[in-house]
């Protein structure tokens, strides 16, 4: 016989009208959205069916189809293939050889990085995600540069963490506001971002800028984490320079990745680099972050093999093809839209961006930067991201790695666009403009 309880259970199971299903969202589901998603998905995006869309969107730089990997780093992906040694797992935080070569290939004259002081992940998100996950809880505060790039915040709204941003000064490079930043600074300040180059802003930030940085860090005792996705990605006068090097007393995590360098966003490996010169991390984060790589179990391990070559073997000329690119479409983005007084142009140094400011207050029919973007999509095909993405509202943001003549095009659309919104049209011929003479009738 069965037991009172039991029979009670399938006595009422039996009686009941079968229910709906009712499967709540989680939380943490709920709070997780990329802030472009959110932006883009409330816009109007229709181009106008006349005129071939150009989409200066996506940070991807293989989506013009004009820089494909080298050939070096294909065939070293075909080889880790074939070997057949590569179809298990590795260790979850990276395998020897792998660390190895990233270690090779972030040392600098400055400061020599060890295999230890690393762990693999599945791309740089993945290595950020990581990163946080090590150092920052539920109720703690982030600090974040605006405008930024938008995954902090997106792992921040997961996490119930507060990202509190920082201003950069437009006019000043995009520098961080560093009264600003120690402001924000609290009790639960667990970590400062710093971005460089920066995704969206196109800057590089001077050696002695980083430097100031740190000496905030240091004042506070709070730790940076530098995503350095961008490392190398320059083709202004400002080389590069790694926060991770340049740390003396400052615990600092470098992220970076292969995905936008070597033109490979899909191949999906990154890294964590610790730098931590006084043992202030100790051996606690960085078994910390080890086990944090448990969660995944690693990056694909066929990457993982390929990376000592992809590393090694990949020509400079590869690079200087793409900085090359970016260095003419930026030119041909900051000369053309300076002259235009509705615009303001920041000149940008590396990544693969430049943000424009918008006046709106120069052009009718347009409200903000949002407006403008779905508008100029509308009238005349290009489509720009509006930089309230970012927190930057009236500025929107372009790729540099398109054809040159795809960015020659979306000026020219760009400055009709303007034309046909501009306040009080001039008669006279041409009128004053922060960049010098701006003649209208040479449109
Ligand atoms: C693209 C990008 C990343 C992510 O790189 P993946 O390796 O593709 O995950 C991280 N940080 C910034 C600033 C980026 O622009």
């Amino acid at each position: 016989m069965l037991p009172n309880n039991s029979t009670q259970k399938v006595c009422r199971m039996s009686t009941c009208e079968p229910k709906d299903w009712d499967i709540p969202v989680s939380y943490t589901a709920q709070n997780t959205f990329n802030p472009i998603r959110n932006v883009v998905e409330t816009m109007h995006i229709e181009e106008n069916p006349q005129l071939e869309v150009i989409r200066l969107t996506v940070g991807d730089p293989t989506v013009f189809g004009n820089l494909p990997p080298s050939e070096e780093c294909f065939r070293a992906l075909c080889d880790a293939i074939k070997s057949g040694k590569n179809n298990g797992y590795k260790p979850a935080y990276g395998c020897k050889e792998a660390r190895n070569a990233v270690a090779k290939y972030s040392s600098t004259p400055e400061y020599i990085v060890d295999a230890e002081d690393f762990v693999l992940a599945s791309g740089c998100s993945g290595a950020i995600e990581i990163a946080m996950n090590a150092l920052v809880d539920r109720g703690d505060n982030i600090l974040i540069p605006r405008p930024g790039f938008s995954l902090y915040k997106c792992i921040c709204g997961s996490r119930g963490i507060e990202a509190r941003s920082y201003k950069l000064f437009p006019e000043n490079g995009w520098e961080v506001d560093l009264d600003d930043m120690a402001s924000l600074i609290d009790e639960r300040t667990k970590l400062i971002v710093v971005v460089n180059p920066s995704n969206p802003c196109g800057s590089v930030y001077k050696r002695e800028h980083l430097e100031e940085i740190l000496n905030i860090a240091e004042k506070y005792r709070v730790p940076v984490l530098c995503d350095e996705v961008y490392a190398h990605v320059t083709f202004g006068k400002e080389p590069f320079h790694s926060m991770g090097s340049l740390t003396k007393n400052v615990p600092v995590l470098v992220v970076g990745g292969i995905a936008k360098r070597f033109l490979v966003p899909g191949w999906r490996i990154g890294w964590i680099v610790i730098h931590d010169r006084n043992d202030s991390f100790g051996f606690k984060i960085r078994q910390a972050l080890r086990r944090l790589c448990q969660v995944i179990v690693g990056p694909c391990s066929v990457i993982q093999a390929a990376l000592p070559t992809i590393l090694s073997d990949c020509p400079t000329q590869f690079f200087e093809k793409t900085l090359n690119l970016m260095k003419k479409t930026s030119n041909i983005f900051y000369e053309s839209l300076s002259l235009l007084p509705e615009l303001y142009p920041v000149r940008s140094q590396g990544a693969m961006y430049m943000l424009i400011g918008i006046k709106v207050d120069r052009l009718h029919s347009v409200k903000d930067d949002v407006d403008f973007t779905q508008k100029l999509m509308a009238e005349q095909s290009v489509f720009v991201l509006p930089a309230t993405c970012f927190q930057c509202p009236n500025f929107f943001r372009v790729v540099l790695t398109c054809p040159v003549e795809v960015a020659r095009v979306a000026c020219e659309r760009i400055a009709q666009f303007c034309r046909d919104h501009r306040k009080n049209a001039l008669t006279n011929g041409h009128m004053e403009h922060e960049n010098g003479i701006y003649h209208v009738n040479g449109y």
